[in-house]
């Protein structure tokens, strides 16, 4: 019997494929495996409850966590904007805790991390989902207009970029989208500390924002109002 209404299969509770994930873990980056498959997670439950809206990652780096969201993407049928200037955040630079000299353009002595983004996303299969924009995240922002169902924001992690990935980002999820935010550490001890002051604290503070999953320090947040 031909069926009018056309039910999309469940897309929740798909984990990552096995090759892929093995690929996202031998990229470069800082997702660790079960915050990845949570993001992943949460992804497709964003794409199940707004299907037609596309997402956006803010700080891709080498796009490991690009490659968790741009699979889910690539289910639910949706777009992944990947926004990086890819010359790494203040803490990815020469002499801080997270810098690594393979990514430094010998040319210009800057971190470009974009052939090794292009690289991810090209090996991943992954090119027809994932959009990389490559730009500062609120000269990008300025003129964004599109409803998004997932905001995913792990950029820069001083106060100055968090603030401003707040401003620019958290006002254009749809009601009913998902925030997810990495790095939010309320122990000052476990780590640094605007991620959870400057983005975490303000979205559940407004009103706007509900507290859904913790994965290590992962958020996210459902958008209510
Ligand atoms: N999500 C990545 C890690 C991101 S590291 C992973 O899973 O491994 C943070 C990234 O944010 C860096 O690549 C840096 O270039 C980018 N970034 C920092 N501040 C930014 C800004 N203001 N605009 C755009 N990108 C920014
Ligand atoms: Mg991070």
């Amino acid at each position: 019997m031909a069926c009018r209404h056309h039910h999309r299969p469940s897309l929740l509770g798909v984990p990552l494929d096995p090759a892929l994930r093995e690929l996202a873990l031998s990229t470069k980056g800082f997702m660790p495996a079960d915050e990845g498959d949570a993001l992943h997670d949460a992804a497709l439950r964003a794409g199940d409850t707004l299907p037609d809206a596309p997402w956006v990652e803010v700080g891709s780096y080498c796009g490991r966590s690009t490659i968790w969201l741009g699979d889910a993407a690539r289910h639910v049928g949706t777009t992944l904007y990947a926004v990086d200037h890819h010359h790494g955040s203040e803490e990815n630079q020469a002499g801080w805790e997270h810098h690594d000299t393979e990514v430094v353009d010998v040319r210009t002595g800057r971190m470009d991390t974009l052939p090794f983004f292009r690289r991810a996303i090209g090996d991943a299969g992954l090119e027809e989902h994932v959009v990389g924009i490559i730009g500062r995240s609120p000269v990008v922002a300025r003129h964004w207009a599109t409803p998004l169902a997932l905001v995913f924001i792990d950029g820069g992690h001083g106060v100055e970029p968090a603030r401003a990935d707040y401003a620019g980002w958290t006002p254009h999820v749809a009601v009913g989208g998902t925030l997810a935010i990495h790095d939010v550490f309320p122990d000052p001890a476990a780590g640094g500390r605007p991620p959870y002051e400057e983005i975490y604290l303000p979205a559940l503070e407004s009103g706007r924002f509900e507290l859904t999953s913790v994965t290590g320090s992962l958020r996210i947040l459902r958008r209510v109002g």
